[in-house]
């Protein structure tokens, strides 16, 4: 079994095309689609951590709006990055995919040791996520050219914020892919 897990954060309707947009997620959709089919191919996990939120959850109602409820089409991955039945879906009620999820105890049953984190925002549900794994024990690679932020302000300082406090690895899709393949 892999020590790695390819995580893909909230590559969703909503924050792709829908009631949340972020236009910049367009740059990094075909590297995470090279990433988690070479992923499937090495036989490395794939976890999408995804909102799935009820409409009276905090965050809906006191500071985004609606957005990725639970059962809706935008709360459904982007069609270029359909799971396979071979993938983890844990869904999600706040930014980081550990907060009162199952995500922890499922990396432990497979082993993992290191996230690969890819998808939206790098200075929200990425670096939130990045945080809960630090705090326990698992290293981190940050796709660089596989997440992405409203801006390129919070895109920059948000991998350099992941870098320095949380240790990440900052990588690009085409060496992680060839890590794989050792
Ligand atoms: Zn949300």
């Amino acid at each position: 079994m892999s020590e790695y897990a390819v995580i893909v954060i909230d590559m969703l309707n909503d924050f792709v095309t829908g009631n949340l947009k972020c236009e910049r997620a367009q740059n990094i959709i075909p590297n995470i689609k090279k990433l988690i089919e070479a992923a499937r191919k090495y036989n490395v996990t794939v976890i999408y951590s995804n909102d799935a939120h009820y409409p009276q959850d905090h965050e809906v109602v006191e500071k985004w709006g609606s957005h990725a409820i639970k059962g809706t089409k935008g709360a459904e991955v982007i069609p270029e990055l359909k799971p396979t039945t071979k993938d983890y879906i844990v869904e999600k009620r706040t930014y980081s995919g550990f907060y009162e999820t199952g995500l922890d105890p499922l990396l432990r049953s497979l082993g993992v040791k290191t996230v690969i984190l890819t998808g939206l925002h790098t200075n929200m549900c990425v670096r939130h996520t990045a945080a809960d794994a630090f705090f326990r024990g698992y290293k981190i690679i940050v796709a660089k050219d596989g997440v992405e932020a409203f801006t390129q302000e919070d895109q920059d300082s948000g991998l350099k914020y992941l870098e320095y406090v949380y240790n990440a690895k900052l990588e690009l899709t085409s060496n992680i892919i060839k890590e794989f393949s050792k």
